[in-house]
Order: C-alpha cells, then sequence, then structure tokens
C-alpha cells in the first residue's frame, strides 16, 4: 500500500499545511483517512479530487472531518455529473454533525453522495484493506485505525492521550503514523493529546518498524517534538509528517 500526507497540521492548519489527512492506496483502491480543515485542497496536488472510494473519520472535531463538507459539493455538482456514492465511516452521529455543518436539510442530507456507515468493533473490509478500529482516549468518541493490506501493516493514531489500546492496534506496524500534539510541559491534561516522548514510548511497546509523528500544532517547536520522541528509547527511524511525504508499504 501507498501512504501519502496530505495534512498533518494538529487542531487547526498551518502555513504549510492543511488539517490532518492521509490518503492510502492499494490496488486501484484509495481511501482518505481523516478530511480536516484545507485537506480538499491540498488533495488535489496528489490525486484526483473525485478518486476517492471511501473515506474514514476518526472523530468529529473540525480538523478531521470538516472537508467532507466541501467535499460534498465537490462529488455532489461537479460538471459531468454527480460523482459516484461512496462510503464514509465515522463515529455515531456523523451524517447529522455533516448536515448541521453545512446547514442542509436533513432529507437527504448528503446520503445521495455519501453512505455513512458507523465503525464496525472487529476487523472489517473495506476495498482490498482490512481496517480495525479502536476506541482511543480523547474528549469525544475517537478511533485509532489499523489498515492491513499484503501483510503490511499501517497503523493511525487519530487523536489520543495514552492508551495501551493504541499499543496493541500498533502492534508490529510497519508505519505507525502517531499524533504528537502536545509539547512535554507540567501539567497536561490527560486523554487528549500525546507528547513526542509518548508517541515513541507506544511505537517502542508496539514494536513498531518505523514511527512517523503527525498533528503538528502550528505554535509547538517541531524539532523540539522530533527530539523528544527521539530520546523516548524508540529504536527504529522517526520523522516528523509532511505534506506530500509518501510511504510505500
Ligand atoms: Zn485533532
Ligand atoms: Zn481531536
Amino acid at each position: 500500500m501507498r501512504v501519502t500526507v496530505i495534512g498533518c497540521s494538529g487542531s487547526f492548519p498551518g502555513p504549510d499545511s492543511p488539517a490532518s489527512s492521509y490518503l492510502v492506496e492499494a490496488d486501484g483502491f484509495s481511501m482518505l483517512l481523516d478530511i480536516g480543515n484545507g485537506s480538499i485542497g491540498s488533495l488535489q496536488r496528489f490525486h484526483g479530487v473525485l478518486d476517492i472510494d471511501a473515506v474514514c473519520i476518526s472523530h468529529l472535531h473540525p480538523d478531521h472531518c470538516l472537508d467532507l463538507t466541501v467535499y460534498w459539493i465537490a462529488r455532489t455538482y461537479c460538471p459531468g455529473g454527480p460523482a459516484p456514492r461512496i462510503p464514509v465511516y465515522g463515529p455515531e452521529g456523523t451524517a447529522e454533525h455533516m448536515i448541521k455543518a453545512y446547514e442542509l436539510e436533513p432529507n437527504p442530507g448528503m446520503t445521495d453522495t455519501f453512505e455513512f456507515r458507523p465503525f464496525e468493533p472487529g476487523p472489517f473490509a473495506l476495498g482490498p484493506f482490512t481496517v480495525t478500529t479502536a476506541l482511543m482516549n480523547h474528549p469525544v468518541e475517537a478511533y485509532g485505525l489499523r489498515i492491513e493490506h499484503g501483510g503490511k501493516v499501517l497503523t493511525y493514531s487519530g487523536d489520543t492521550g495514552r492508551s495501551d489500546v493504541l499499543v496493541r492496534l500498533a502492534r508490529d506496524a510497519d508505519l505507525f503514523l502517531c499524533e504528537a500534539g502536545f509539547e512535554d510541559r507540567p501539567d497536561l491534561p490527560p486523554d487528549m493529546h500525546l507528547t513526542g516522548r509518548e508517541a515513541g514510548e507506544h511505537a517502542q511497546r508496539a514494536g513498531a518498524a518505523r514511527l512517523v509523528l503527525t498533528h503538528l500544532l502550528p505554535w509547538n517547536d517541531p524539532a523540539e517534538t522530533l527530539a523528544e520522541a527521539k530520546a523516548s528509547g524508540f529504536g527504529g527511524p522517526i520523522e516528523l509528517a509532511e505534506v506530500g511525504a509518501r510511504y510505500e508499504l
């Protein structure tokens, strides 16, 4: 599978990146993990805007979901006629949340364009991928995702505080895309975000092969986040996510 970083800014878009979004492709099937603010613009630098077969939304904070509203326009009103209806996986209430954000009438809402489905608890097939989700530690219903294809594993944390469940979800992952939204400071709120050091510790415990730090907040110093992760004891390669970075697994 191939993973492309479309947006990796945490909590709000930064000068060089939209908020969270990652393109995952295999066997001609393309899906977006998260669709945060600005991601639909960035997507067009790397991929046909309509050539998406599924969207997975980790949680309903705007930096992870809000561009689904404008993506609805792109797919519904494109000049060649509406693009095929695609599944959108997310927490309970995703459809209602999006309708409200757009101020659409609930019937039909966005259902002619998107087939909204709640995440299934066990592993499920999505195109050529096997997807496993797990609840993370965040103030709202938020999921981490494990995507498997051809014996390779991508794990994406979404947003989370420290989590043993995340360690299990990232077990032996070839690529662990882990949020590092906090810089190490005293009195950080629990069950919100991870620091670079904590991301590294989760990767170490999971036995992940490679760690990419993401959800980088514009007011943080990325060099500090990277240094924290490198001091965590994780033995594999660590890097900061960047728009356009591609990983072949
Ligand atoms: Zn976030
Ligand atoms: Zn969040």
